[in-house]
């Protein structure tokens, strides 16, 4: 069983090497601080440092988005002609269109729906994958072999990798991930703005505010990367948020009711 690399230990990069590491597999690492690569190495989790010159046959990027490019460049002038890079990031088309760019066709696009607004080596953990569906989105040019070699890595850990368009990928995501990013960061400014501290929050508002904890640079890379599909999306919320507030404003209780019901319809399912 061949070693695998990983760039970026945060809580992905972190939690995969302690998978892989617990499977038996031997993992070299790299990070931007070199703090988590030496306690990884304490632990036994990391054998030893990523030569990014001389990488192992699969390297797995778990850098923030706009950070992934370069590291997809650096990699392509490696030695090694039979490559295969994988990376974590949330947003897909403009990652895809690095390596395209770069000329590195052992490269396939992954996206693990895992995680939590937590971020840093002290938060990975071992078992985050587990169960956990997998974006799997080769490249126009990815190589059969290097498809299953990704696949196998996830299912490794016990993720399910599903495969999709980068495309379709980004659009979905835009909608079921992002836009809820959004909606929490809106409503922990305007509690701030209103002067409610968190502590004030009952239950309902501590989950719908829960994704305000989220780590900001991660989110602005994810968001600035996915505009043209997160822009629709908050029009969608905008317009609903609108309509709720002119049914109230107007007193139209007939209006306001077919808001709430209608929501609560779509969240209880087809009957
Ligand atoms: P994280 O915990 O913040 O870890 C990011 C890692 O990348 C850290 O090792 C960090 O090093 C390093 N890094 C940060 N900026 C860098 C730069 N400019 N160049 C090189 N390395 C840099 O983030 P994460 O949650 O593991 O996310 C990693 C990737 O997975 C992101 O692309 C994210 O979109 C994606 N993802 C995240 C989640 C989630 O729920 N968190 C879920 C699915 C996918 P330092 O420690 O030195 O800053």
């Amino acid at each position: 069983v061949s070693d695998v690399g990983i760039v970026g230990l945060g809580l992905i990069g972190g939690s995969l090497a302690r998978d892989l590491a617990a499977a038996g597999r031997r993992v070299v690492a790299t990070d931007r601080s070199g703090a988590a690569v030496a306690q990884a190495r304490g632990k036994g989790i990391v054998a030893t440092e990523l030569d990014p010159d001389e990488p192992p046959p699969l390297v797995v990027l778990a850098v923030p988005v706009r950070a992934t490019p370069d590291w997809i460049r650096r990699l392509a002038g490696s030695t090694r002609p039979d490559l295969v890079v994988t990376d974590t990031g949330s947003t897909k088309r403009s990652i895809l269109d690095a390596a395209r760019g770069a000329g590195l066709d052992g490269f396939v696009g992954s996206h693990p729906v895992a995680g939590s607004h937590e971020s840093g080596w002290d938060a990975s953990r071992t078992g985050l994958f587990r169960g956990a569906d997998v974006w799997i989105c080769p490249g126009r040019d990815s190589a059969p072999g290097s498809i299953d070699a990704v696949e196998r890595l996830w299912r490794d850990v016990g993720g399910r990798p599903r495969r999709i368009d980068a495309g379709e990928h980004d659009r979905l995501l835009a909608r079921c991930s992002h836009l809820p990013q959004l909606v929490a960061t809106a409503l922990g400014t305007a509690l701030s703005r209103l002067g409610l501290p968190p502590e004030a929050l009952g239950p309902g508002g501590r989950d719908t505010t829960r994704l305000a904890a989220s780590d900001a640079a991660m989110w602005t890379d994810i968001l600035l990367d996915n505009a043209d599909e997160v822009r629709p999306a908050i029009e969608a919320l905008a317009d609903a948020l609108e309509e709720l507030d002119s049914a109230i404003t107007d007193g139209d209780e007939q209006r306001l009711r077919a808001l709430l019901a209608g929501a609560r319809e779509w969240k209880a399912g087809p009957s």
